[in-house]
């Protein structure tokens, strides 16, 4: 049997627009170079749409709403489980897609596949559930009637850290919900997006029910589809900055809004944790996709008799990693996205060792081609450093240490930021003491892992607005619609 190769399951995937069920190219013709982290070099061009293509995507989800609306629950869910079910058939493909536009191990390619599947099986689930309630009125003289109905048409803007998992998870609760969509992808990892559509396509999801337009002009594409009041809502992944402006936009139409955006992780380990599980937990959650994740470990907040024995430990595990193409399958670490990010994160360490950090490990660029960055361990950590107070986006722990509970709440919660922070600890009563105090969506406790189709995903403070997943994921592509209806 031929083994697949990138190059294969590249060639393969279609690089136009999705418009009403056809892929083409840009009104212009115009195009963009996708590109490999692991060797600068390009990959392929993707049409690049214009604000009159992205106009054509909203023409062609307002005009499949109604119809799609009423698509049996089933029908739908249906659809969603045909996608995870061939998501899961080929996870060697997109795992190979993924690794080869964003650069991150073969084997976290594969783990994405399998966790961005699962949000569409969850939503196909939930789409036989949305219910409604009944009763009557609180003077007797009425029956109060709520139901539950699509929003409308949606559009979905997602990032390029997780390709596969970041659209799934808006596209399987739009799906089940009913809603149409016009989704933009991030330019640097437009072809696992392309790939998934093709799948939603071939498990029966009708013509113009998604459509999909990659593009490097994303706010001229973006902007008038805000204005638009055909737009019902809009879900938008990505950093905090960009978040802002769009819900700006989003107030001249007030427009419904999801937010996911940036993090900036406390991981809290106490003097009484079990040490083990919190180096392990910490190198999961800081290393997760090379640590270019929101959800990523940024500050650690270790108490100081613990401090440099958990220090010595995550040093071992980090240097005993090999830093490579994600395609090798000896690679432990891939590179970051592209040159911008690995400077950005080389100037985040910079200027932490300027106001004092100590180098454990790392930070210092290896010579060759590619954007990799070196698992680096930074302590004495200054607490008021850009490090700590942005999100790094690449494989460094930032250490500093505490020695009371309350130093290390407040030390936590001193950010704009509140998406999620790791608590290790043994004491059953200081855990739930310390999570009910701090200020994040969730809590990892002993456990450096939340994402869970299962759990509501999101934050609080300036990380978003709005849950992915869980039980009320689904509420945010939903309407309630009271019918007041007169017993008198
Ligand atoms: P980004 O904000 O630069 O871009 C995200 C998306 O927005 C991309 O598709 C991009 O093309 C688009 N975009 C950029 N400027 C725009 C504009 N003016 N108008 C319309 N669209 C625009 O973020 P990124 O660098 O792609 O992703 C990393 C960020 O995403 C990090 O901050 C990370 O924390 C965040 N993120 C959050 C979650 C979460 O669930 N909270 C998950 C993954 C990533």
């Amino acid at each position: 049997m031929k083994t697949i190769t990138p190059d294969d399951v590249i060639g393969r995937v279609e690089k136009g627009l999705l418009i009403a069920g056809r892929w083409r190219p840009a009104a212009d013709d115009a195009t963009f170079a996708v590109h490999d982290p692991a060797t600068g070099r390009p990959l392929c061009e993707v049409a690049d749409a214009t604000p009159a293509d992205a106009a054509a995507a909203l023409d062609a989800a307002h005009a499949a709403q109604a119809e799609w609306a009423a698509v049996p629950p089933r029908r739908r869910a249906e659809i969603l489980r045909r996608a995870h079910d061939l998501l899961l058939e080929r996870v060697e493909e997109f795992a190979l897609l993924i690794t080869a536009e964003m650069g991150k191990s073969l084997d976290e390619s594969r783990a994405e596949v399998r966790y961005g599947a699962g949000y569409l099986r969850w939503f196909g689930e939930e789409a036989v559930r949305i219910d409604g309630t009944w009763k009557v009125s609180e003077d007797g003289t009425a029956r109060v009637l709520v139901t539950r109905q699509p929003v409308g048409p949606c559009l979905l803007i997602t990032p390029w850290n997780a390709p596969l998992a970041m659209p799934a998870r808006k596209i399987g609760p739009a799906v089940a919900a009913g809603c149409t969509m016009v989704v933009k992808p991030a330019p640097q990892t437009p072809l696992t997006t392309a790939a998934l559509a093709g799948v939603l396509a071939e498990a029966g999801l009708p013509d113009g029910v998604l459509n999909v337009v990659p593009t490097t002009r994303a706010a001229a594409v973006t902007e008038p589809l805000l204005r638009d009041g055909r737009l019902r809502k809009l879900s938008f992944t990505g950093s905090t900055p960009v978040g802002r402006l769009l819900l700006a936009q989003a107030a001249g139409t007030v427009l419904r809004t999801s937010m996911e955006l940036g993090g900036n992780a406390p991981f809290i380990v106490c003097e009484d944790a079990d040490l083990d599980a919190a180096v392990d937990g910490a190198m999961t959650a800081k290393l997760r996709n090379i640590g270019e994740a929101c959800i990523a470990a940024n500050r650690f907040h270790v108490h100081a008799g613990v401090a440099e024995e958990f220090t010595r430990r995550l040093t071992a595990r980090m240097e005993a990693l090999t830093l490579g193409p994600g395609t090798d399958p000896a690679t432990d670490l891939g590179p970051l996205i592209d040159e911008r990010q690995r400077r950005r994160v080389a100037g985040l360490v910079g200027d932490a060792i300027a106001a004092g950090a100590r180098v454990r490990t790392g930070a210092v660029l290896p010579d060759g081609p590619g954007y990799f960055y070196p698992p680096t361990v930074l302590t004495g950590v200054p607490s008021d450093t850009r490090i700590t107070r942005e999100e790094i986006f690449g494989p460094v722990a930032a250490i500093q240490t505490f020695t009371t509970e309350d130093e290390a709440l407040r030390a936590a919660n001193d950010t704009e930021f509140g998406l999620v922070g790791y608590l290790y600890t043994r004491d059953v009563n200081r855990a739930l003491r310390m999570s009910e105090r701090l200020e994040t969506g969730m809590v990892g406790l002993n456990r450096g892992y939340v994402s869970d189709p299962s759990a509501p995903f999101g934050g609080m403070k300036q990380s978003g607005i709005g849950r992915e997943g869980g039980n009320t994921g689904i509420d945010e592509y939903l309407e309630q619609k009271y019918l007041a209806i007169d017993m008198a």
